[in-house]
């Protein structure tokens, strides 16, 4: 069961993990570890309750969806109403009860309404070979749908530090011997990062590529979250906790710190033993919604996607090939190639 109340790190604000082994809370982006006695009474536990509240207000503004069909679980203001699964086009209940759906932070809002949605992705299939035609009835058209899907977006201070052997080589001949002198420094280097808007998608299910090919989204276009901007729109259901990527953020910061600091390292032959601490100082953890246009088309039990980027306008598409179309072109193809050779054919025989 996932708990409403999530204590946050005192220390830089991540979300904490319980370590059942050690009784003990951990947050594993700067590496500190708490009891519980620690966080009872403390700003953590206040912070939490204040949350927990929040996002049961939230919760009550809201109707949940389940799609009985593909499992999609969505979220739609109470004045939005939702009718078809936006994924499997699929008739759609609602869930008797909404309970503890977190509050977002931030959003970036839509730039395109409805009709210029559907408007671009016809200009878009209209450029396209091949495809089935009801691809882009009005039918099919028709039900390309906002949703927002979320993110946790980051901001860290961080204090890196890197340690490595730098070699410097010397030769020289001298009669008949030849001399190489190789000398080793110690070099440290530190330096005080400040990482803005690292993103980690909150979704653990499918549409993997299609967020990577609708990807980068203009970060700093993020508003603070208010309800407005879900009417009309629906949400996907975060089911990835911040606690769960704070290990992996963690290893990306690292990996950044040591690739700037190591760019500062020069004048040796080479460097060795390259070694970097990364301490998280504070953070900020934002649960963001960001805006998808969103069609799929199903064929052949497959389904195809399309999806634009709501902010940018970026377009991902999964083109479902129409058979018979290609069957006609091979046909040409093969047509042509037989004149071809015949041409060719008379041409010898002159
Ligand atoms: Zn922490
Ligand atoms: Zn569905």
């Amino acid at each position: 069961m996932s708990a409403t109340v999530t204590f946050k790190c005192p220390n830089c604000g991540a979300g904490l993990v319980f370590d059942a082994e050690k009784q003990s809370f951990s947050c594993e982006f700067c590496l500190s570890s708490f009891t519980e006695e620690e966080l009872l009474g403390s700003d953590s536990e206040r912070a939490a309750e204040a949350e927990a509240r929040e996002n049961e207000e939230f919760s009550a503004e809201l109707n949940e969806y389940h799609c009985n069909s593909c499992g999609a679980e969505i979220i739609a203001d109470r004045s939005t109403v939702a009718d078809f699964c936006y994924y499997c086009h699929n008739p759609i209940v609602l869930a008797d009860r909404v309970s503890g759906i977190q509050k977002p932070t931030k959003i970036i809002p839509f730039r395109f309404n409805k009709e210029e949605a559907k408007e671009i992705f016809l200009r878009y299939a209209k450029k396209k070979l091949f495809l089935p035609k009801d691809y882009f009835s009005p039918e099919q058209s028709d039900k390309i749908t906002g949703v927002y899907y979320p993110f946790w977006v980051v901001d860290a201070d961080t204090h890196a530090n890197l340690t490595a052997t730098g070699k410097r080589i010397r030769t020289w001949r001298a009669g008949n011997y030849r001399y190489t002198e190789t000398s080793s420094f110690a070099v440290s280097r530190d330096g005080e990062i400040h990482f803005e808007d690292l993103s980690a998608s909150a979704i653990s299910t499918e549409d993997k590529a299609m967020l990577e090919g609708i990807l980068p989204y203009q970060l700093n276009e993020h508003i603070d979250f208010s309800m407005p901007y879900l009417q009309g729109f629906i949400a996907k259901k975060r089911d990835i906790e911040s606690d769960r990527l704070s290990a992996e953020l963690r290893g990306k910061m690292a990996g950044y710190a040591s690739t700037i600091l190591s760019g500062t390292v020069r004048g040796y032959s080479a460097v060795v033993d390259k070694r970097t601490e990364l301490t998280v100082k504070g953070s900020r953890w934002d649960y963001t919604l960001m805006p998808v246009w969103m069609l799929t088309y199903q064929r052949g039990g497959r389904t195809y996607t399309y999806a634009m980027n709501g902010s940018t306008g970026k377009i991902y598409g999964e083109l479902p090939v129409s058979k018979p179309k290609l069957a006609i072109l091979g046909s040409i193809a093969a047509a042509v190639i037989g004149a071809l050779s015949f041409l060719i054919g008379w041409g010898v025989f002159l």
